[in-house]
Protein backbone atom coordinates (compact mmCIF):
# COMPACT_ATOMS: atom_id res chain seq x y z
CA UNK A 1 0.00 0.00 0.00
CA UNK A 2 1.40 3.17 -0.94
CA UNK A 3 2.02 5.75 1.59
CA UNK A 4 3.00 9.68 1.54
CA UNK A 5 5.45 8.85 5.05
CA UNK A 6 8.21 7.57 2.81
CA UNK A 7 7.77 10.45 0.57
CA UNK A 8 7.89 12.85 3.06
CA UNK A 9 11.07 11.28 4.17
CA UNK A 10 13.02 11.47 0.99
CA UNK A 11 11.98 15.58 0.17
CA UNK A 12 15.22 17.40 0.70
CA UNK A 13 14.97 20.89 2.14
CA UNK A 14 17.61 22.95 0.07
CA UNK A 15 18.20 26.43 2.40
CA UNK A 16 18.70 29.62 0.22
CA UNK A 17 16.88 28.31 -3.15
CA UNK A 18 16.39 29.70 -5.57
CA UNK A 19 16.94 33.01 -3.15
CA UNK A 20 18.54 33.70 0.26
CA UNK A 21 15.65 32.95 2.66
CA UNK A 22 14.01 30.36 0.93
CA UNK A 23 13.88 26.44 1.74
CA UNK A 24 13.03 24.76 -1.40
CA UNK A 25 11.50 21.52 -1.34
CA UNK A 26 13.64 19.29 -3.45
CA UNK A 27 11.67 16.44 -4.71
CA UNK A 28 14.35 15.16 -7.14
CA UNK A 29 15.00 12.23 -4.31
CA UNK A 30 11.19 11.21 -5.51
CA UNK A 31 11.53 11.18 -9.02
CA UNK A 32 15.01 9.15 -9.19
CA UNK A 33 13.91 6.58 -6.85
CA UNK A 34 11.43 4.24 -8.71
CA UNK A 35 9.21 2.70 -6.44
CA UNK A 36 8.83 6.16 -4.31
CA UNK A 37 7.74 7.86 -8.04
CA UNK A 38 5.60 4.72 -8.37
CA UNK A 39 4.07 5.82 -4.64
CA UNK A 40 3.86 9.33 -5.67
CA UNK A 41 1.50 8.49 -9.04
CA UNK A 42 -0.76 5.73 -6.87
CA UNK A 43 -1.52 8.32 -4.48
CA UNK A 44 -2.09 11.58 -6.97
CA UNK A 45 -3.84 9.05 -8.85
CA UNK A 46 -6.22 8.10 -6.21
CA UNK A 47 -7.60 11.94 -5.78
CA UNK A 48 -9.39 11.51 -8.96
CA UNK A 49 -11.57 9.14 -6.60
CA UNK A 50 -12.40 6.89 -9.78
CA UNK A 51 -14.47 9.06 -11.19
CA UNK A 52 -13.71 9.64 -15.56
CA UNK A 53 -10.61 12.01 -16.21
CA UNK A 54 -10.74 13.26 -19.59
CA UNK A 55 -7.70 15.53 -18.75
CA UNK A 56 -5.01 15.79 -16.38
CA UNK A 57 -3.64 19.42 -16.78
CA UNK A 58 0.12 19.69 -15.39
CA UNK A 59 1.96 22.86 -14.11
CA UNK A 60 5.19 23.98 -15.87
CA UNK A 61 7.60 22.63 -14.72
CA UNK A 62 7.62 20.21 -12.50
CA UNK A 63 3.81 19.88 -12.18
CA UNK A 64 4.51 18.34 -15.62
CA UNK A 65 6.56 15.17 -15.00
CA UNK A 66 3.60 13.81 -12.66
CA UNK A 67 0.65 15.54 -14.65
CA UNK A 68 2.08 12.89 -17.72
CA UNK A 69 2.53 9.76 -15.86
CA UNK A 70 -1.08 10.19 -14.05
CA UNK A 71 -2.79 11.30 -17.49
CA UNK A 72 -1.37 7.85 -18.62
CA UNK A 73 -2.88 5.56 -15.45
CA UNK A 74 -6.01 7.36 -15.79
CA UNK A 75 -6.30 6.97 -19.62
CA UNK A 76 -6.93 10.29 -19.41
CA UNK A 77 -5.20 13.45 -22.20
CA UNK A 78 -2.25 15.65 -20.49
CA UNK A 79 -2.48 19.22 -21.20
CA UNK A 80 0.35 21.79 -20.38
CA UNK A 81 -0.16 24.94 -18.35
CA UNK A 82 2.79 26.85 -19.69
CA UNK A 83 4.76 29.89 -18.93
CA UNK A 84 5.10 32.42 -21.26
CA UNK A 85 5.68 32.21 -24.77
CA UNK A 86 6.40 28.64 -25.01
CA UNK A 87 3.20 26.82 -26.38
CA UNK A 88 3.19 27.47 -30.09
CA UNK A 89 -1.01 27.58 -31.26
CA UNK A 90 -3.44 29.81 -29.98
CA UNK A 91 -3.47 30.57 -26.19
CA UNK A 92 -5.59 31.90 -23.32
CA UNK A 93 -2.89 34.06 -21.11
CA UNK A 94 -3.34 34.98 -17.33
CA UNK A 95 -0.99 37.62 -15.61
CA UNK A 96 -0.91 36.80 -11.58
CA UNK A 97 1.51 38.14 -8.81
CA UNK A 98 4.47 37.07 -7.59
CA UNK A 99 6.08 37.91 -3.87
CA UNK A 100 8.40 40.34 -6.45
CA UNK A 101 6.92 41.32 -10.18
CA UNK A 102 3.98 39.62 -12.13
CA UNK A 103 4.08 36.10 -13.83
CA UNK A 104 2.01 35.00 -17.15
CA UNK A 105 0.74 31.51 -17.52
CA UNK A 106 -0.80 30.33 -20.83
CA UNK A 107 -3.19 27.03 -22.04
CA UNK A 108 -3.96 26.29 -25.80
CA UNK A 109 -7.60 27.41 -26.36
CA UNK A 110 -8.69 24.20 -27.95
CA UNK A 111 -6.83 21.71 -25.25
CA UNK A 112 -9.72 21.56 -22.91
CA UNK A 113 -13.33 21.42 -24.08
CA UNK A 114 -16.41 22.75 -22.46
CA UNK A 115 -17.71 20.00 -19.64
CA UNK A 116 -14.51 18.06 -20.02
CA UNK A 117 -13.27 16.44 -16.53
CA UNK A 118 -10.05 17.51 -15.41
CA UNK A 119 -7.18 16.56 -12.62
CA UNK A 120 -4.97 19.43 -11.83
CA UNK A 121 -1.72 18.23 -10.79
CA UNK A 122 1.36 19.87 -9.46
CA UNK A 123 4.14 19.79 -7.51
CA UNK A 124 3.92 22.38 -4.79
CA UNK A 125 1.33 24.61 -3.20
CA UNK A 126 3.05 27.19 -1.75
CA UNK A 127 1.15 31.38 -2.03
CA UNK A 128 -1.47 29.78 -4.59
CA UNK A 129 -0.73 31.79 -7.15
CA UNK A 130 0.56 29.69 -9.63
CA UNK A 131 -2.39 27.35 -9.11
CA UNK A 132 -5.14 29.93 -8.69
CA UNK A 133 -3.83 31.22 -12.34
CA UNK A 134 -4.33 27.35 -13.79
CA UNK A 135 -7.68 27.51 -12.20
CA UNK A 136 -8.72 30.43 -13.81
CA UNK A 137 -7.83 29.68 -17.04
CA UNK A 138 -9.59 26.47 -16.99
CA UNK A 139 -12.79 28.04 -16.18
CA UNK A 140 -12.39 30.13 -18.74
CA UNK A 141 -12.05 27.52 -21.15
CA UNK A 142 -15.25 25.57 -19.01
CA UNK A 143 -13.64 23.18 -17.60
CA UNK A 144 -15.40 20.47 -14.99
CA UNK A 145 -12.46 21.05 -12.71
CA UNK A 146 -12.70 17.28 -10.47
CA UNK A 147 -9.74 18.08 -8.04
CA UNK A 148 -6.53 19.63 -7.29
CA UNK A 149 -3.92 17.47 -6.81
CA UNK A 150 -0.55 18.43 -5.80
CA UNK A 151 2.71 16.28 -4.02
CA UNK A 152 3.45 19.03 -1.47
CA UNK A 153 1.30 21.56 0.26
CA UNK A 154 2.97 24.32 2.50
CA UNK A 155 -0.01 25.26 4.63
CA UNK A 156 1.70 27.89 6.56
CA UNK A 157 1.62 30.27 3.05
CA UNK A 158 -2.46 29.29 3.34
CA UNK A 159 -2.25 28.77 -0.95
CA UNK A 160 -6.04 27.05 -0.91
CA UNK A 161 -7.70 30.00 0.45
CA UNK A 162 -7.04 30.89 -3.57
CA UNK A 163 -8.59 28.51 -5.12
CA UNK A 164 -12.56 28.55 -4.27
CA UNK A 165 -14.37 26.09 -3.49
CA UNK A 166 -12.57 23.55 -5.65
CA UNK A 167 -11.48 19.98 -3.74
CA UNK A 168 -7.67 20.14 -3.01
CA UNK A 169 -5.87 17.19 -2.02
CA UNK A 170 -2.38 17.14 -1.07
CA UNK A 171 -0.15 14.19 -0.17
CA UNK A 172 2.14 15.85 2.15
CA UNK A 173 1.85 18.98 4.20
CA UNK A 174 3.92 21.24 5.84
CA UNK A 175 2.04 23.29 9.05
P1 LIG B 1 2.91 29.43 -5.58
O1 LIG B 1 2.41 30.07 -6.85
O2 LIG B 1 1.87 28.54 -4.96
O3 LIG B 1 3.47 30.43 -4.61
O4 LIG B 1 4.16 28.53 -5.98
C1 LIG B 1 3.98 27.23 -6.46
C2 LIG B 1 4.81 27.00 -7.68
O5 LIG B 1 6.18 27.30 -7.42
C3 LIG B 1 4.73 25.55 -8.10
O6 LIG B 1 4.57 25.47 -9.51
C4 LIG B 1 6.06 24.94 -7.65
O7 LIG B 1 6.61 24.10 -8.64
C5 LIG B 1 6.97 26.13 -7.40
N1 LIG B 1 7.61 26.08 -6.07
C6 LIG B 1 7.62 27.07 -5.14
N2 LIG B 1 8.33 26.71 -4.05
C7 LIG B 1 8.77 25.47 -4.28
C8 LIG B 1 9.54 24.52 -3.49
O8 LIG B 1 9.98 24.77 -2.36
N3 LIG B 1 9.77 23.31 -4.05
C9 LIG B 1 9.30 22.99 -5.27
N4 LIG B 1 9.57 21.75 -5.75
N5 LIG B 1 8.58 23.84 -6.04
C10 LIG B 1 8.31 25.07 -5.56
Amino acid sequence: MASAQHLRDAIRDIPDFPKPGVVFKDITPILSDPSLFKESLELLCQTAQGQKIDKVVGIDARGFIFAAAVADRLNAGFVPVRKQGKLPWQTRQLAYTLEYGESVVEIHEDAVHPGEKVLLVDDLLATGGTAAAAVQLLDGLGADLVAISFLIELGFLNGREKLGDHRIESLIRYD
